[in-house]
């Protein structure tokens, strides 16, 4: 890992800097200002939403959610991409991630429905067959 940390520059003009807490910044590693502004509203640093967003692909999500209780609203992955200034490997390691966590999701929700189907065609089994058991 490399000890850079990403800035954001404030020439750019497509982002609303705000002069607040990283409110993203939950293990209190209190990253360099300038500090922006979210969609949701909350004020985050490049490193905190990059490490706020890498622990919710590590914990198996695909969709990324604001940390703040009481917010949780989703942020799309291209405002994630733009506001944590994912580098190229980390872009590569945030999509494929994603797109693992989700087709996981995809098949355990397929899973269940397939094994509540079974349940359901069992009990329809005639009852002799479960008394030869
Ligand atoms: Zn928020």
């Amino acid at each position: 890992m490399s000890t850079m940390q990403k800035r954001y520059s404030l020439f750019d003009r497509t982002l609303r800097f705000v002069d607040r807490e990283d409110e993203m910044d939950f293990l209190c590693e209190e990253f360099a200002p300038p500090r922006a502004e979210m969609s949701c509203g909350h004020a985050v640093t490049p490193m905190s939403l990059t490490n706020w967003c890498r622990r919710l692909l590590e914990e198996g999500k695909s969709k990324f959610v604001c940390g703040q209780p009481n917010c949780n609203k989703e942020w799309p992955y291209v405002e994630v991409r733009k506001m944590a200034l994912l580098t190229p490997e980390e872009r590569e390691y945030f999509e494929s991630t994603m797109a693992q966590n989700a087709a996981r999701d995809y098949f355990n929700s397929k899973t269940v429905s397939i094994s509540l189907k079974m349940k359901y065609f069992s009990l329809l089994k005639p009852v002799s067959s479960n008394i030869v058991l």
